[in-house]
């Protein structure tokens, strides 16, 4: 693994600090190295890799679809659309999906989408009220509505008539409202953020703004949404439905793919044929791996287990702390949980990364916990035993 890493670092641009690690299989909740060594997956490829690796159903998808057509582009039909966006809107309760290649383009699509739709009403209806502390995504527009300054400052300028309020605080998302809002976009639980719920006060309070104001809502749901927080996606756990909702990550088990769903008003009152595009997304191979998910998620009851596993995992996590004075804070809705350390947690993940345990650092001081949606009580029961010791 050494040499193979040594000639990697130079063949690659360094823009990720990379554990010296080469990875080669999976099975359920494991992870393999070149060398053999067994690793244990709390990260799942940060939240994707949700049905576990090695899956046999999803497999059989995909080799059956390279025997069919892998790209077509969207000047077509193709076989594989209707399955993959009906799957969605059924979990996702949103009536039309536009299918991308990523997150962040998901995240730029809807964007894009409310400004078509403030523009019809009035041209100057172009700004957006994001929030502090979120992530979107690494393109620019994505990067202009993400509240965390180092992520965005050796970029500016990036687009105007983006204003940050304070996550649940909704009074200062009022102070931001402008008769120029077009769009108001959060993370229903904002992950690389730190985990942080949001409180159903909140949401509800956005939407009644958003209604009042004929301001659309957007949830980004990339990292919270599929199944993890143990309902479909997580606006449905507080009743609070948006207007535009982007998906990413899970939604096809580490295909690159990404989608944003829109209700029927906003499809009706937004993007034409023109307005939007991509050459790659919602290809037939990205869309198999979207609706094999589908029904594995099905098949395996996996957002069952996510509610009563993130339980389990929530007890374990409060057990520990509990005893460990070096934890100050337990957050999180079903298999999306942090813990928050008095001191940087890169020493953490890098001892539990020895001992064989893939955990992934959000925000400085958070431990993330975001495993395949698989995992069962042995599996979570060794994972607290190896982070009891390290901590
Ligand atoms: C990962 C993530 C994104 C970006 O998705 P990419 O596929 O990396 O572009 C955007 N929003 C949230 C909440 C995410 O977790």
């Amino acid at each position: 693994m050494k040499e193979y890493i040594e000639a990697a670092n130079e063949a690659l641009v360094h823009t990720y600090n990379k554990l010296p690690v080469v990875l080669d299989k999976g099975e359920g909740s494991y992870l393999y190295d070149t060398e053999g060594k067994e690793y244990l997956d709390f990260s799942a490829g940060i939240a994707v890799s949700s049905i576990g690796y090695g899956n046999q159903d999803f497999k059989n998808a995909l080799t059956d679809q390279l025997d069919h057509l892998i790209h077509t582009s969207n000047l077509y039909h193709h076989s594989q659309s209707l399955e993959a966006a009906n799957g969605l809107r059924k979990l996702s309760g949103m009536d039309r999906i536009f299918f991308t290649n990523s997150g962040t383009e998901a995240i730029e699509g809807a964007l894009k989408t409310a400004r078509k739709y403030g523009f019809l009403k009035d041209e100057k209806k172009y700004e957006f009220i994001a929030m502090e502390n979120s992530f979107h995504g690494r393109t620019m527009g994505a990067l202009s509505v993400t509240g965390t300054k180092a992520y965005r400052e050796p970029f500016e300028p990036l687009i105007p008539g983006v204003s940050f309020a304070q996550y649940n605080d909704i009074e200062s998302v009022k102070e931001k409202i402008t008769n120029q809002t077009c769009g108001i976009i959060l993370e229903p639980m904002q992950g690389e953020g730190g985990i942080h719920p949001a409180t159903e006060e909140f949401l509800k309070g956005v939407r009644k703004l958003c209604d009042e104001k004929d301001i659309l809502l957007i949830f980004d749901e990339i990292q919270c949404g599929m199944g993890r927080c143990g309902y479909p996606f997580l606006w449905q756990k507080y009743n609070v439905k948006p207007d535009i909702l982007v998906m990413a990550k899970a939604i096809g088990s580490g295909l690159p793919v990404g989608a944003f769903g829109l209700t029927e008003h906003v499809a009706k009152n937004s993007l034409v044929p023109g307005d939007h595009g991509t050459t790659y997304g919602g290809n037939p191979l990205a869309l198999r791996a979207i609706s094999a998910t589908v029904s594995i998620f099905e098949k395996e009851k996996l957002i069952e287990n996510a509610k009563s596993m993130g339980k389990y995992l929530e007890s374990k996590l409060d057990e520990l702390k509990e005893e460990k004075e070096v934890i100050t804070d337990r957050r999180g809705v079903g298999l999306m949980q942090g813990i928050a350390l008095r001191t940087p947690v890169g020493d953490a993940v890098k001892k539990a990364f020895e001992r064989g345990l893939l955990l992934i650092a959000a925000g400085g001081n958070v431990i993330r916990f975001v495993p395949p949606l698989t995992i069962q009580k042995d599996e979570i029961d060794k994972m607290a035993e190896i982070l009891n010791d390290i901590l």
